[in-house]
């Protein structure tokens, strides 16, 4: 069995932009697989949690109880959690829906907005379609986070420079420099 720690991640209510700017770090990305293995991530696509994880990075909000379980999931799984990108520290642009009433979202999206062809007048209402929460959580309010890396997406060499110290046993200390909030 392995020993090297290993580093979990997901996308919630976000783009997979913040996925990109951890393939942004370029050619570390072959170091990076020297220092772990992957765990649960749409990077190997690993479904489900095979081990305890050392560090967790989670990509967007929680807009949906799917996400809220997910979330849970990778707060026991994992020793340390990161809310990577503005979507998972403030909601990012799917919180924009939370100055709307949730009724007032589904009715614009599926039987008002123009070109919509929904003769029935149904919104989407299977049991296999994860229910929508009122409105989107930043991950903070539904779990404990240990870190959290600004921008939208944050940069690569913030993403960088956090997994190296916490894999290194330091505390996290990103130059404001590199830091974006936007
Ligand atoms: S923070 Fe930006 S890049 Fe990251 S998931 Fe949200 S919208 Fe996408």
């Amino acid at each position: 069995m392995s020993a090297k720690p290993r580093i979990a991640t997901v996308s919630l209510a976000g783009c997979f932009g913040c996925h990109m700017a951890i393939l942004d770090i370029d050619e570390r990305i072959l170091r990076l697989a020297d220092l772990v293995e992957f765990d649960r991530s749409p990077i190997n696509d690993y479904k489900t949690f095979t081990g305890r994880c050392a560090v967790g990075l989670v990509e967007g909000g929680c807009c949906n109880e799917e996400n809220v379980h997910v979330l849970e999931d990778f707060r026991r799984h994992c020793d340390v959690l990161i809310s990577l990108g503005d979507c998972a520290i403030n909601g990012g642009v799917p919180a924009m829906r939370n100055h709307v009433p949730l009724r007032e979202c589904l009715e614009e999206a599926y039987l008002k907005s123009p070109g919509v062809y929904n003769p029935g007048g149904v919104i989407p209402n299977d049991p296999e379609i994860p229910l929508l929460l009122h409105r989107v959580y930043p991950c903070h309010e539904v779990v404990k986070i240990d870190y959290y890396i600004p921008g939208c997406p944050p940069p690569a060499d913030a993403i960088w420079s956090a997994i190296v110290a916490l894999l290194e046993g330091r505390p996290v200390e990103l130059a404001y420099a590199g830091l974006k909030y936007d």
